[in-house]
């Protein structure tokens, strides 16, 4: 079978979030106010597709290559030139050409193993074309699962269509694991639900390079994709899980944003655990989610994490635990 288009359909007016909001353009945002049936996926594809690609060195033999809305995906390139190298992430198909230049500026190897840190598919698009180039796809077997058939993603009111067969991971990680690959040691951990059920962790043990996926973002809150089996509850436990790996040297790697340090992750996991504490009390009282709105449970972290996406996650918290 050939790739077939992936279209994005809109189900519903869903919330106002577009992905992630923090870096939403609003221009972007009005427009799609005014086309509701504009295909999201498509839209998300062209702004990646325009975005600028910055490549950085980050410790060792480990690059940094950024080109939002894609997730931040990391390449570590053997003890030479030539060596294949090992990706994480694949962002969106529309970056393929960008990546590749990216790619051959860090170097001539091949990358033979892609590492997708969950689901979703700015972290997984661009599958197909690296498996074609010769990667083989590691992932849960959530982000497998997730990936073979239509999900429904509540919070951005889309139907994502699977992606094409030859994108599909075929090296499944159960529980934790660890490469071995040119002299760096690579733990890779499964969160169980978190962001979403598919999420994992990798942690480059001899740079000290902790890469979250989702479970960490350096843009504003997070986000919980309850309809694929996100949970408020988890997430606090895999920010603290984050935290208890990380120490005083860990570069630690959002799932999308800027480089953060242990100090980050211990604020995210009060702020997750205070916000979900209060909503889950207030639910429980009674309050209906514009109750608990007024009440502002994220005043005290909006100067950190910003006012614009308070709202979004007030409403994303009060309708996970509504949902799990
Ligand atoms: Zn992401």
């Amino acid at each position: 079978m050939k790739n077939h288009p992936r279209r994005a359909v809109l189900i519903g007016a869903g919330l106002a979030g577009m992905g992630l909001t923090a870096r939403t353009p609003r221009a972007a945002s009005a427009q799609f106010e005014r086309s509701p049936s504009l295909d999201r996926l498509k839209m998300w594809e062209g702004w990646a597709q325009r975005a600028p690609i910055r490549v950085s060195a980050l410790r060792g033999r480990i690059h940094l290559i950024r080109k939002e809305p894609c997730a931040n995906m990391l390449v570590l390139s053997g003890q030479d030139g030539d060596a294949p190298r090992l990706m994480t992430d694949s962002g969106y198909a529309s970056c393929q050409s960008a990546l590749e230049n990216a790619l051959r500026s860090l170097g001539r190897g091949k990358i033979d193993r892609l590492i997708n840190l969950q689901w979703h598919w700015d972290h997984t698009d661009g599958n197909a074309w690296l498996h074609r180039q010769g990667a083989v796809v590691t992932a849960t077997p959530q982000t497998r699962a997730r990936l073979t058939s239509y999900q429904l993603v509540a919070i951005f009111g889309a139907l994502i269509p699977p992606i094409a067969h030859e994108g599909l991971p075929t090296d499944l990680v159960r529980a934790p694991r660890v490469i071995q690959r040119d002299g760096e040691r690579m733990r890779l951990e499964p969160y169980g639900p978190a962001h979403d059920d598919s999420g994992m962790l990798a942690h480059f043990e001899e740079a000290n390079v902790l890469q979250t996926g989702d479970a960490f973002l350096t843009v504003g809150y997070p986000i919980i994709d309850y309809s694929t089996g996100g949970s408020v509850s988890g997430l606090v436990r895999a920010a603290r899980r984050l935290y208890e790996i990380a120490d005083a040297d860990t570069l630690v790697v959002p799932g999308h944003g800027d480089v953060a340090r242990r100090h980050d992750l211990q604020q995210w996991h009060s702020m997750i655990e205070a916000v979900y504490e209060t909503i889950r009390r207030q639910r429980a009282k009674g309050l209906t989610v514009d109750d608990v709105l007024l009440s502002r449970p994220t005043a005290r972290f909006d100067p950190l994490y910003g006012a614009n996406g308070a709202e979004l996650f007030v409403r994303n918290v009060y309708e996970a635990l509504e949902f799990t």
